[in-house]
């Protein structure tokens, strides 16, 4: 295929200019078209035409008249956040969830499957199946879809390279949606995706540009937010701490290999050995609490840490040296002085979080720990949900984009711009 470089380069204007349009009323609107014009630089007449073709798309809307600054008081657009959607997807390893988001990442609809045994084409199926439920009615609306998956993703091609529990081998999951939907995908790995949910959406107040996000549950693995992108990697692997060997001579691993800080930290791992306790101590918390139940969750170890149950904080402080002694390592390559964790062993709150913070900073080096703050990601709603869906508005409109690092958004140099 031979490129016209005149035309490509037109073309390439052209989006560019609709994309910083877009900017100034996802940003600032109601506004009026003189103040897009002044916020991105562009001519008045590029950006009527401009304008004219997002309100024909049902993109934008005039919403009345701004105050007159003299003549006549201007007309006022404004962006239609339920104009267009996305599917956001979380295939987490015993549920799989979707929402439908509208442009701001508002939750519209959502719909979720349980997993169970399923694996290969059957859970395929079952990604099918929720897309279906999700999209229908809405087909004239639809952006694209963003999906979060466990294990080693391609995010450039939207290949699952490995996931340990879906037996999905090299699956070109992108390919597969793109083509059944005609429509854009993106597929990342799920920790990658909370970790850009959580810069995007969780920290826009303290604009972080640079960020480490772990996920604790079943399984852990980080996201790591540098310069306000997403960072991946080589081999889409950048963050993939859970299967670093953290005990010698420890437990068997799902990866098949002998104690990866997922064996002692995990929410598995937590169970596991509190089983084990309660099993050993009949008459302990932990004891009475199984034979109640026959197996124990981690709210029983949310309740032992309340009652301040002494097996129970051993165990949770176990864990919790372990994850630190990992981000202790984290600290000294990246130097990041954000880093949050979620997950569902996040719910263990404060006695976990101190053994984190005290283990992070005894194992590394004092001028870079000093400044580094270790905390549980406030309750945004669903992390990975959320964070596919900014994959799709980021890359299909270049919204949501860099919201967090107001000096290297769009609207942020233009902001600068104007002051200078
Ligand atoms: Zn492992």
């Amino acid at each position: 295929v031979v490129a016209i470089p005149g035309k490509a380069t037109h073309q390439q204007t052209r989006a560019h200019n609709a994309a910083l349009v877009l900017r100034a009323l996802y940003d600032h609107g109601p506004i009026s078209r003189a103040e897009v014009a002044r916020m991105s630089g562009l001519t008045r007449t590029t950006v009527g035409d401009l304008v004219a073709e997002l309100i024909e798309q049902g993109m934008a809307s005039e919403v009345g008249r701004g105050p007159s600054t003299g003549g006549k008081a201007p007309i006022l657009l404004e962006l239609i956040d339920g104009a267009r959607h996305v599917v956001g997807l979380d295939l987490a390893e015993l549920r799989f969830r979707g929402a439908l988001v509208n442009l701001r990442g508002n939750v519209v609809q959502t719909a979720e499957r349980e997993v169970g045994t399923a694996d290969g084409d059957e859970a395929v199926d079952l990604v099918h199946e929720l897309i279906d439920e999700l999209v229908k009615g809405r087909d004239d609306t639809l952006l694209g879809i963003g999906v979060g998956a466990p294990g080693i993703v391609d995010a450039a091609t939207g290949t699952i390279r490995w996931a340990v529990n879906l037996n999905w081998p090299d699956l070109p999951l992108g390919d597969m949606l793109r083509e059944r939907y005609g429509l854009p995908v993106k597929v990342a790995n799920d920790s990658r995706a909370a970790a850009l949910a959580l810069q995007l959406f969780g920290e826009r107040q303290t604009g972080t540009a640079n960020l480490v996000a772990v996920t604790v549950g079943r399984g852990i693995g980080a996201g790591v937010v540098l310069g306000g992108e997403l960072f991946h990697g080589d081999g889409f692997g950048a963050g993939e701490i859970g299967h670093t060997t953290v005990v010698e001579e420890g437990p068997e691993c799902r990866c098949g290999r002998i104690g990866c800080l997922e064996t002692v930290a995990s929410s598995r791992a937590l169970l596991r050995l509190a089983s084990d306790e309660g099993e050993a101590n009949p008459d302990s918390f932990l004891g009475a609490r199984l034979a109640d139940d026959g197996h124990l969750r981690l709210t029983d170890l949310v309740a032992g840490l309340t009652a301040d149950d002494a097996a129970t904080h051993r165990i949770v402080a176990r864990a919790g040296r372990y994850l630190g002694e990992v981000i202790g390592g984290l600290i000294g390559v990246l130097d990041v002085e954000r880093i949050v964790l979620h997950g569902s062993v996040a719910i263990l709150g404060e006695p976990w979080l101190q053994a984190v913070r005290d283990e992070a900073r005894r194992r590394s080096f004092p001028p870079l720990s000093a400044n580094v703050h270790i905390d549980i990601a406030a309750p945004i709603g669903d992390l990975v949900v959320m964070g596919a869906s900014a994959l799709l508005l980021t890359s299909e409109l270049g919204l949501a984009s860099g919201r967090a690092a107001a000096g290297r958004s769009v609207a942020g140099r233009i902001a600068a711009g104007r002051a200078a």
